[in-house]
């Protein structure tokens, strides 16, 4: 859809492009700064390959400091993106046959990357009427002999949903039933949070060498370009990271690294500044979505996505476009409002689409009032 809205947009198509996941922010000035720093220092030659020490032991500090988990260093790989991280994570666990139970919407990553390894995915339907959210009953129901992995972000990429920490629990101790299952818990949006503290599955004690953290620098610090990301978990398992990436990438970049460690140990204003702006966004946003008749939307607690169901519109018509599907209302937004969505099948939920908010107030009043209009025009 971004590209599409691109080919339009340089036909000189004034298009709102709303299909974007990542902070319109620019990355706070001093991180920049240590990042001019180590390049003026020299520090531009090959690192470790599990990441400098000084970071691993930052990224430590940060998970006791903000979530309450305890981690050796050794147990910390960085890498280039925490999309490398998952693939390092899912590559190292899953043997070809072996099943992963992902819940959907998941972001589309999670099944390509077990595709890759062979893997087969399971997915878990959850729909808006219980937020998105996979419930102790339904995961027990989907284990089976061969499953060896759950895949799953809270805040959720696309949906915005946050798991509390019962909610948690419960999904804990069906895990702790079947301890042949890993977790991969992907917490990259956690900064990203409406709602209050942010609770990761790893807390329990029972199940923590069942779990695998995930979390980066590109949506808490705006920093998508610089390719930095983090896996936390068994030693075994970082051990199998390491070597993989060893020969796949090695180290992550050596400036990037130094910048982590000021984003991580260093002053957070930006980040909360950041993360309200888009609480502010969100609630015009859910607003606007709100008031159309025939939209059901969530009030997203975390993330900068709004995920509403609009299958309401589905077999509906403008007199020369007919709703077919959830692509088919992403295209006729596109054509017809001039505004760029992705569609829900490309995360597993075919009666929703995504909006992401990670763009300025006026472009999301502009995007809001062409949606309304568009949609009214459907009978
Ligand atoms: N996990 C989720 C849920 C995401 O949405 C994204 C990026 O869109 C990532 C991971 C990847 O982040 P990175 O830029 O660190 O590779």
């Amino acid at each position: 859809m971004a590209k599409l809205g691109r080919e339009l947009k340089s036909q000189g198509i004034n298009i709102v492009d709303l299909s974007l996941g990542e902070p319109d922010f620019k990355t706070p000035e001093h991180i920049c700064e240590a990042a001019v720093k180590a390049i003026r220092d020299g520090f531009t030659k090959y690192t470790p390959v599990a990441g400098i020490p000084e970071l691993r032991a930052a990224v430590c500090e940060k998970l006791l400091r903000d979530n309450g988990l305890s981690y050796e260093p050794a147990q910390v790989i960085v890498s280039t993106g925490a999309k490398q991280s998952l693939a390092n994570a899912i590559l190292s666990l899953i043997n070809a046959g072996d099943e992963v139970l992902i819940p959907t919407p998941y972001w589309v990553t999670y099944s390509a990357l077990v595709q890759l390894a062979n893997g087969v995915s399971r997915f878990i339907p959850c729909t808006i009427d219980h937020d998105f959210k996979v419930t102790p009953e339904q995961l027990e129901r989907s284990i089976t002999p061969q499953t060896r992995l759950f895949i799953f972000s809270s805040p959720c990429n696309p949906s915005g949903s946050v798991y509390s920490r019962d909610e948690l629990a419960g999904l804990a101790a069906v895990f702790a039933r079947h301890p042949q299952i890993m977790i991969i818990s992907d917490e990259i949006y956690e900064y990203i949070n409406y709602a209050g503290r942010h609770e990761s599955i790893a807390q329990f004690p029972e199940i923590k060498e069942q779990v695998v953290v995930i979390n980066g620098f590109s949506k808490g610090f705006a920093m998508t370009g610089w390719r930095l990301g983090y896996m936390a978990g068994p030693k075994a398992l970082a051990d199998a990271c390491e070597k993989l990436q060893g020969q796949f990438t090695s180290a992550a970049n050596s400036i990037t690294q130094k910048a982590g460690v000021t984003a991580l140990l260093g002053d957070m204003t930006p980040t909360r500044l950041m993360t309200e702006a888009f609480r502010q966004r969100r609630d015009y946003v859910i607003g606007s979505l709100r008031s159309i008749p025939g939209v059901k939307v969530n009030n997203p607690p975390g993330a900068f996505y709004a995920f509403p169901d609009i299958s309401h519109f589905f077999g509906k018509t403008d007199g020369v476009t007919t709703i077919l599907n959830d692509e088919g209302m992403s295209m006729y937004l596109l054509h017809t409002a001039h505004v760029s969505t992705v569609c829900g099948s490309a995360f597993g939920s075919p009666e929703c689409i995504r909006l992401s908010f990670a763009t300025s107030m006026e472009q999301l009043e502009e995007a809001m009032q062409r949606i309304s209009r568009a949609l009214a025009a459907l009978h």
